[in-house]
């Protein structure tokens, strides 16, 4: 237990004011308003001074001390019940991402993280953040301390001979990242049952209404408080995390098959996987490609020139 005094700028009350909107509580005499979250009290007064109290109190007024929410534009959702409030990014949620939908080789991903809210300074502080600014080595390194510091996570794969069938039989790429980041979603919500939190951010990959959509067809609904962000894993820690151990399955996938065709197996599309599909062709004929690669691209094609 810990108490925080902060002075702040009008501004910056009337943004605590809207950040804390939900948790206003009846305001003692002589403030201007008190806010009451599940480890923290904080009460604001007129002259700028904000008082810090409660098991959080230094992880609240961090907040603010960083600039970090300053930076923020505050916004309640615009109209849409899927975007969140930028508010949830700062307390416990759930997160999800993918990797390798853009790869011939290799299967696709999907994970899925629960990030409690006191633990968001520390995954900062470890450098979690979003997978695409990172090296594949950075990410491996990442992911192990994700995992160390015992975050819930669950992870899938979706294997390519899975992937060519389904794709076969008439599923979209997006109806097959829907399912699985669905699933995901309720493997995390399975390992933290007696945990609370404030919603479920996935990065956005389809609009909301195709994503449920997929999901009806398949006779599922969406989970409550379940918004979709683009760009999220910039935003929000869990799916920063998620990106990560997603993009960790996936390199760790294509090493593993690698090693079973003895071909190195390049990432992406790009002229360099069409030589290695030649390649592959050659050693193990063309039957054999749906057991690692993603079988519709273009690249199956394209390498013909070079047999
Ligand atoms: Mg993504």
């Amino acid at each position: 237990m810990s108490n925080q005094v902060l002075k702040v700028t009008e501004e910056e009350l009337k943004r605590m004011e809207k950040y804390y909107g939900n948790n206003m509580v009846a305001s003692p005499p002589g403030s201007r308003f008190r806010v009451k979250t599940d480890s923290a009290v904080i009460t604001a007064y007129n002259s700028g001074k904000v008082l810090f109290q409660g098991k959080d109190a230094a992880i609240e007024a961090a907040k603010w001390k960083t600039g970090e929410v300053k930076q923020l534009k505050i916004t309640d959702s615009n109209g849409s019940p899927y975007t969140p409030k930028e508010s949830l990014f700062f307390h416990s949620h759930i997160g999800s991402d993918e990797a390798g939908t853009g790869d011939y080789f290799g299967p696709i991903t999907v994970a899925a993280v629960f990030i409690e809210e006191s633990k968001i300074p520390l995954l900062k502080k470890l450098g979690i953040r979003d997978s695409k600014t990172l090296t594949d080595s950075a990410i491996k390194r990442l992911a192990k301390k994700i995992i160390e510091a015992e975050i819930p996570y669950a992870s899938l794969v979706l294997p390519n001979e899975k992937y060519n069938k389904l794709q076969q039989s008439g599923w979209s790429q997006g109806k097959m990242k829907a399912l699985m980041h669905h699933h995901a979603i309720e493997y995390v919500k399975k390992k933290i049952t007696n945990q609370q939190y404030d919603g479920i951010i996935i990065d956005q990959f389809c609009q909301p209404d195709v994503y449920k959509r997929y999901l009806r067809s398949e006779n599922l609904t969406l989970q409550e408080k379940t918004f979709f962000v683009t760009k999220a894993e910039s935003k929000s820690i869990a799916v920063a995390a998620a990106s990560l151990l997603a993009r960790t399955k996936f390199v760790d996938e294509m090493d593993r098959l690698s090693r079973v065709v003895g071909l190195e197996l390049p990432k992406g599309a790009g002229q360099q996987v069409d030589k290695t599909i030649a390649r592959f062709i050659q050693i193990y004929g063309r039957e054999k490609l749906t057991t690692c690669a993603k079988i519709h691209f273009a690249n199956t094609q394209k390498a013909d020139k070079y047999l």
